[in-house]
């Protein structure tokens, strides 16, 4: 027997239109490309969005249509995103710090059709759009005057008049929810990167998810910063997150150095923000050294790659900021574990809490997860036994674009998407990634963990960055040694930092040689290349070979 409610499908637009009926008046603001601060409301974003999805109509995409944007993070972006899969296409963000044959690889592989671009990317567009025969329209994210009057690009026209051409009502299609909405490609660090295609119904269960208390709790007294790009992962899913709550929205643009990040914080009374590691360092390192102090931002989200204890503490001590690390990937839409602490936690001491924040997290509701061994069982969840990270859900990637479908099947027949990260879980259910799986360094049989080691050289106050990767010893397998960036001015020994290790990790875990370096590759997504370290390193041998 079914149910007798109302079987309504779960559809972008109906965020949008929540937002624009019940919080019209809510703020989005952004510092543009040109420089400026651009500040509207909701009930504008949603005007303009019917545009974009009138303009679609009018160049006569179908439904399923690619239209790509490579775009920093703006009001002209959140319209694409709205605009776009609203009526029936997949918005598919271009990653713009691709190396520009991959990015034209993935555009083709995508078959974009239509391809929404910054200014700031014109030189690229300009390199690469002869190499893309899918796409038939270009359009600059720009007013009509500030088109360059001779682009090379055939058509190039500005988004104000491709858009400011159409009218600002429309009446929003309703389909299947499982209708693709937006695509994502994975960084492809190694070999070819792979589009995630995500459904109106798991970006919409992903924001509800996302906006929970125990998730990233946003709500309609919040003023959030996603300084995670909108071109990766959907920012985290912030910006469908903003519209479900009718949150403030204050995007960065470009500018995303600590100054540029901590003034518009202040000016727009942030109380929420979320990014990668890197970024809030240059954040924290501005404001250390100018002695100052945030009078809105109470809690921030740090995920994409491990975050040092050194910055939780940091943050919470100095600037009475609460660190939510969170955990999740391309194919997971990303959001799948948030750190945020149960009741019994509140009353520990610090150093107990810090071990709790300095995990992923625990699952949102909707994401399921498990770790298994080498022989695919289940390990248990002690916070020891470690193994590799399943995990499945309404959110979770089934199949790559145009590709294979990964899953595991378990004896039920359910499918796991193996996330390739090694983790333990512990009574509790919080979760902490000790690798990635190509990354674990094996020592005798034992594994070490590479973001413990990266952790503790991280807390060396002279240190900036820090990488860890296993090097080949022909009794132990491999040995552990870390690549060490100096903060600028700072000195520190290799025999400095060897012996800080004494005492915070097991002597045989304790790297074998520290090798300063001026810097750590990163790849498209700010996240470690260890593949490029191991690259460089080549020919480095381990001292007493
Ligand atoms: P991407 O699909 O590019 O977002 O990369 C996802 C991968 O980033 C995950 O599989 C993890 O290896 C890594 N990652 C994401 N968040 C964290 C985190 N909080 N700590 C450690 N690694 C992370």
């Amino acid at each position: 027997m079914l149910g007798l409610m109302q079987n309504q499908p779960l559809l972008i637009s109906m965020l949008l239109d929540f937002a624009e009926r019940h919080h019209g008046d809510a703020e989005i603001v952004s510092r543009r490309v040109e420089g400026d601060i651009h500040r509207y409301t909701y009930k504008d974003l949603a005007a303009r969005a019917k545009q974009v999805a009138n303009a679609l109509d009018a160049l006569g995409l179908q439904g399923g249509d690619r239209v790509a944007s490579l775009a920093w993070n703006g009001y002209r972006h959140m319209e694409l995103y709205f605009g776009v899969p609203g009526s029936g296409r997949v918005l598919h963000t271009l990653n713009p710090r691709l190396h520009p044959d991959q990015m034209v690889w993935i555009i083709n592989h995508a078959e974009d059709k239509v391809v929404c671009f910054d200014m700031t990317f014109l030189p690229l567009v300009q390199a690469t759009h002869a190499k893309c025969p899918t796409v038939k329209t270009w359009v600059a994210l720009c007013d009509a005057d500030k088109l360059p009057a001779d682009s090379g690009i055939p058509g190039l026209q500005s988004y104000e008049a491709w858009i400011g051409a159409q009218k600002a009502d429309y009446a929003w299609p309703q389909f299947d929810e499982n209708t693709a909405a937006a695509m994502c490609y994975t960084s492809g660090t190694t070999g070819n990167p792979k589009g995630a295609l995500y459904s109106h119904r798991s970006v919409v269960l992903h924001a509800y998810g996302g906006a929970l208390p125990d998730a990233m709790g946003i709500s309609a007294r919040d003023a959030i910063l996603p300084v995670v790009p909108m071109f990766h992962v959907n920012a985290w899913g912030l910006p469908y997150v903003a519209a479900l709550t009718g949150a403030k929205v204050v995007y960065p643009g470009p500018a995303m150095d600590g100054k540029s990040i901590y003034e518009l914080m202040e000016a727009e009374k942030v109380t929420f923000a979320a990014g990668v590691p890197t970024i809030w360092q240059m954040l924290l390192t501005h404001m250390q050294s100018n002695g100052l102090k945030f009078s809105s931002l109470n809690r921030t989200v740090i995920g994409g790659s491990a975050c040092p204890p050194a910055m939780i503490d940091t943050f919470r001590d100095e600037f009475g900021v609460d660190v939510l690390h969170a955990w999740g990937m391309t194919e997971t839409s990303p959001l799948g574990t948030v750190g945020t602490l149960k009741n019994k936690h509140l009353k520990l001491p610090k150093e107990q809490q810090l071990a709790i924040r300095l995990k992923q997290g625990r699952a949102v509701f909707g994401v399921d997860m498990k770790i298994v061994g080498d022989d695919g069982k289940d390990q248990p969840w002690d916070g020891k036994a470690y193994g590799d990270l399943l995990v499945r859900g309404p959110w979770i990637m089934d199949t790559y674009f145009k590709g294979q479908c990964p899953l595991i099947k378990d004896e039920q027949g359910r499918g796991w998407f193996p996330t390739g990260d090694v983790a333990t879980i512990d009574a509790d259910g919080f979760m902490q990634i000790t690798d990635r799986s190509k990354d674990v360094i094996k020592s005798g049989g034992e594994w070490i963990s590479s973001i413990d080691i990266e952790n503790v050289a991280m807390a060396h106050p002279a240190v900036a960055m820090a990488a860890c990767i296993g090097m080949p010893h022909p009794k132990w397998d491999e040995r552990p040694i870390v690549a060490v960036v100096k903060k600028p001015g700072a000195d520190v020994t290799r025999e400095d930092l060897l012996k800080f290790y004494e005492g915070k990790i097991a002597k045989w875990q304790i790297p074998d040689d520290v090798v300063f370096v001026e810097a750590i590759p990163l790849g498209a997504t700010g996240k470690m290349l260890k593949t490029k370290l191991r690259e460089d390193l080549k020919g480095y041998k381990l001292p007493g070979l």
